[in-house]
């Protein structure tokens, strides 16, 4: 007859080691968003504090509007894509250094 080995059902306590709050801190400069005006930013090439030099481009999106509405006959109507905000692609440059910062497209 062989002693019955107690299992062990005592375990050891789990020590909870407070975990290190390594929390790294990133100070990152919030990515330039283009928008459709001209905007007060710092140049990350010359680091100069700027108003964005904008220059506006009308999206291929227009163009075909504007085909599309001629050939349906609403020749007066066929400008009205170019005049739209949502039809022109607006980039920014650094009026100081002349560096190309972004270009906003409408979405
Ligand atoms: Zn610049």
């Amino acid at each position: 007859m062989k002693p019955k080995d107690k299992e062990a059902t005592t375990y050891p306590p789990v020590v909870q080691q407070p975990q290190s709050a390594t929390t790294v801190v990133i100070t990152q400069q919030p990515a330039f968003a283009p928008g459709p005006r001209p905007m007060r930013v710092t140049c990350p090439n010359c680091h100069q504090h700027i108003t964005t030099e904008t220059e506006t481009d009308c999206l291929c999106v227009a163009h075909f509007v504007c085909l599309a509405l001629f050939l349906v006959g609403l020749c007066v109507c066929s400008c009205i894509p170019y005049c739209m905000d949502s039809c022109k692609s607006v980039s920014h440059h650094c009026p100081n250094c002349k560096v190309d910062l972004g270009t906003y497209v409408p979405s």
